[in-house]
């Protein structure tokens, strides 16, 4: 076996080591819980635990944790030995079957968006045994479920699976009425390409505004940025490629298929991209992706940025989330296959995502709202805040074709007829050349590109499931009591593909005559979170989540809580950091600046010398130092009314059309005066050391 073949998955408790180390019994029993989703029974969950811990020891491991993602977006642990005390004083490693299907952490300390309040204070976590169980620096991981007492999601894997039964369910109840008996159920797959920057850690140490949130609150622009386009896909520096090693090492380790690795556009930036899977593992692997790049970074004396937007001026990081639907037999619904049976399937199920998208822009706007992704979002770098579909020339043409009865093939004058003609074939490449669509599609699958770099896929995937079994729900309500089934078919998609083309657009997403364009479809432009999240809860949603089980109306409101929260409180840590940085280090910074200038230009002035730099410096130094001392101020007196909100959703609202005018008003002296200090006396590295400085 090859080094990697044999490295991969060596930390993970797979179906391999199962089939190896259980009990024939009780790997059937686990399987079927795997498969089928059925409760494990506390017998089987004993012998699965013991085995479970027998590996990870002898793997090294001496701890176990159930390992959940709360609401927070980042992956919480707490670790347990497996000692055990004996009477004669000595100890013996346990692991019990409870132990492995279930934990109870406190959940007080997490976010709950007021659930805490209405039900239990405690919290437990479950064992999602759909995701196999690894070892990370001597701990034995088991991915979990997070939820109240009363059974609400306090996390974002419950809502997730949930969302994947949804789509299963609908998904299966369509394919049945092509005669599809042999499929049990359908799996939404999930390849999500992460984005990342790298830098020098001796340069993250000296800066506030990177420690305390993960992007530069000020900095003046380096002499050269991304305009050379000489950094997307160019040679990797040999520090870089050792971090790249070393993190897909670490990766296959966990199981997780690292694939894909190069520079992005801005420099410094780069991607990595896995091998797709079933969305739940794929949510895992991505935050074990997001960890590891952490971790693996610092050993190589650097610090990896997942911020959206570490560097004005530059691009920010996304991930694009490539999201298909296939089934337990192994076919791609959203490959248009061979046949004009396929292509009919294909063509329902696009016509399922088209409507969704359309009938859903806020949700799919509000899946991936923080305060980091709105600077994206809208700036002429990742896809705009409006909601559209790409879908290429060739396929919007037969589209077209089907919708209005014209003949697709013009010479031979066929018209389409759905399930008996077999769709034209369309090439891959003309249907990925477009960068600017928030969602488009890659030939057999749609590429979701609006996900903030630092989130969990998790929220944009329980909406993308739930929205689209919505409509598979709707389709198999009509057509399963179809007396003519081809017909009837055909006049549905016709009908979808009529009444949402609006939210098909194959144009540049960054042209600003798609604004107006799309304000004329009637089409959303959600700017911001605030604006976004004002959606969340509208009467459709409320109805939309609580019908396919994925939210109740308590569970979206307290979604609503945590996301608007925790949106003010972004913005609240960086106005304070701000301050800080300006009151403690910059303005104090520059007095030192311009005492020297003084200094020099007086006994300039004493010799009869000429002294126009430090004059002139000075005083450009002095008119800005004003500026951003009242900048400061106004900030600081702006951040006192935030105290008087009662409502989370108008705080919000305050900060973006307030205190965010005022932050970028404190940037712009601070901005112009790094530009003209010496660099000895600028208190921080420059945008240039940090975007160069790994060599
Ligand atoms: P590129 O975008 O560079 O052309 P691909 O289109 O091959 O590369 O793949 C991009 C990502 O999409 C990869 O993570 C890949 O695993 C994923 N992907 C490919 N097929 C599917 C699928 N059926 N479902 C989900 N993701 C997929
Ligand atoms: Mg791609």
């Amino acid at each position: 076996m090859s080094q990697v073949a044999e490295m991969f998955g060596s930390m993970v408790f797979n179906d391999t080591v199962m089939k190896e180390r259980l009990p024939k019994e009780t790997y059937k029993a686990l399987q079927s819980t795997i498969k089928n989703g059925k409760a494990l029974d506390l017998n089987v969950a004993t012998v699965v635990a013991n085995t479970m811990k027998d590996w990870a020891i002898e793997k090294g491991a001496t701890h176990f944790t159930h390992w959940f993602q709360p609401m927070t977006g980042v992956t919480a642990e707490k670790h347990d030995s497996f000692i055990q005390p004996t009477a004669d004083g000595k100890i013996i490693m346990e692991f019990s079957g409870k132990e492995l299907i279930q934990g109870e952490p406190d959940a007080s300390s997490f976010p709950s968006g007021g659930i805490r309040a209405t039900f239990e204070a405690r919290g437990y976590t479950a064992w999602d045994a759909t995701s196999y169980a690894f070892i990370k620096e001597g701990v034995l991981c088991i991915p979990t479920v997070f939820c109240s007492y009363g059974g609400e999601a306090l996390d974002q894997k419950t809502s997730l699976l949930r969302s994947m039964e949804a789509i299963s369910k609908q998904a299966t109840r369509v394919l049945k009425l092509f005669g599809n008996e042999d499929v049990k159920n359908v799996k939404t797959t999930v390849g999500p390409e992460q984005e990342y920057f790298l830098i020098p850690e001796e340069l993250f140490d000296q800066r506030k505004d990177l420690i305390f949130t993960g992007r530069t609150l000020y900095g003046a622009k380096a002499p050269k940025g991304q305009e050379l386009e000489d950094h997307y896909f160019g040679a990797i520096k040999p520090r870089v490629q050792a971090f790249m090693k070393d993190l897909n090492d670490e990766l296959w380790k966990l199981g997780v298929l690292a694939k894909t690795e190069h520079n992005e556009v801005a420099p410094a930036q780069h991607e990595l991209a896995p091998i797709f899977a079933t969305t739940n593992l794929a949510a895992d692997h991505n935050q074990l992706t997001m960890e590891t790049m952490r971790k693996v970074a610092k050993k190589h004396g650097m610090v990896c940025l997942l911020h959206e937007k570490p560097f004005a001026g530059v691009n920010g990081s996304g991930k694009h989330n490539n999201w298909s639907i296939s089934t337990d037999t192994g076919k791609n619904l959203l490959d248009p296959g061979e046949t004009p049976y396929e292509n009919a399937q294909f063509l329902l199920f696009l016509s399922a995502v088209i409507k969704a998208v359309d009938e859903n822009q806020d949700l799919l706007r509000i899946s991936v709202a923080t305060a980091g992704n709105d600077h994206r979002l809208g700036a002429n770098e990742a896809p705009p805040a409006i909601i559209s579909i790409f879908l290429g020339t060739e396929l919007t043409e037969v589209l077209k074709a089907i919708e209005t009865d014209t003949p697709c093939d013009k010479k031979e004058k066929v018209l389409m007829q759905i399930g008996v003609t077999t769709l034209p074939h369309f090439s891959k490449d003309t249907t990925d050349r477009n960068r600017t669509s928030p969602f488009a599609f890659t030939g057999n699958k749609f590429e979701f590109r609006s996900l903030g770099s630092n989130s969990s896929i998790s929220c944009a995937n329980t909406v993308l499931n739930t929205i689209v079994a919505e409509q598979l729900k709707q389709f198999a309500d009509q057509l399963e009591g179809a007396k003519d089934f081809n017909k009837e078919m055909h006049a549905l998609i016709k009908k979808v593909l009529h009444e949402h083309n609006r939210v098909v657009f194959n144009g540049d997403g960054y042209d600003d005559a798609w604004v107006a364009e799309a304000a004329k479809r009637g089409l959303l432009n959600l700017k911001t979170t605030p604006e976004a999240l004002s959606h969340l809860l509208d009467e459709k949603n409320l109805k939309l989540f609580g019908e396919h089980k994925v939210f109740s109306e308590v569970e979206l409101r307290a979604r609503y809580e945590v996301l608007s929260e925790n949106y003010c409180k972004v913005l609240n840590i960086e106005a304070l950091t701000m301050l800080d940085m300006a009151n403690k280090d910059i303005l104090p910074a520059m007095s030192t600046y311009s005492k020297k200038l003084a200094d020099a230009a007086l006994q300039k002035a004493s010799l009869g010398v000429e002294n126009t730099f430090e004059k002139e410096t000075l005083t450009k130094l002095s008119e800005m130092m004003s500026a951003m001392y009242k900048a400061a101020r106004k900030l600081e007196e702006d951040l006192v009314n935030t105290k008087s909100f009662a409502n989370v959703g108008d705080l919000s609202f305050y900060y973006k059309d307030t205190i965010i005018p005022d932050m970028v008003a404190l940037r712009i002296p601070a901005d112009g005066m790094e530009m003209i200090a010496s660099a000895e006396d600028w208190p921080y590295p420059s945008y240039g050391e940090m975007l160069f400085g790994v060599r």
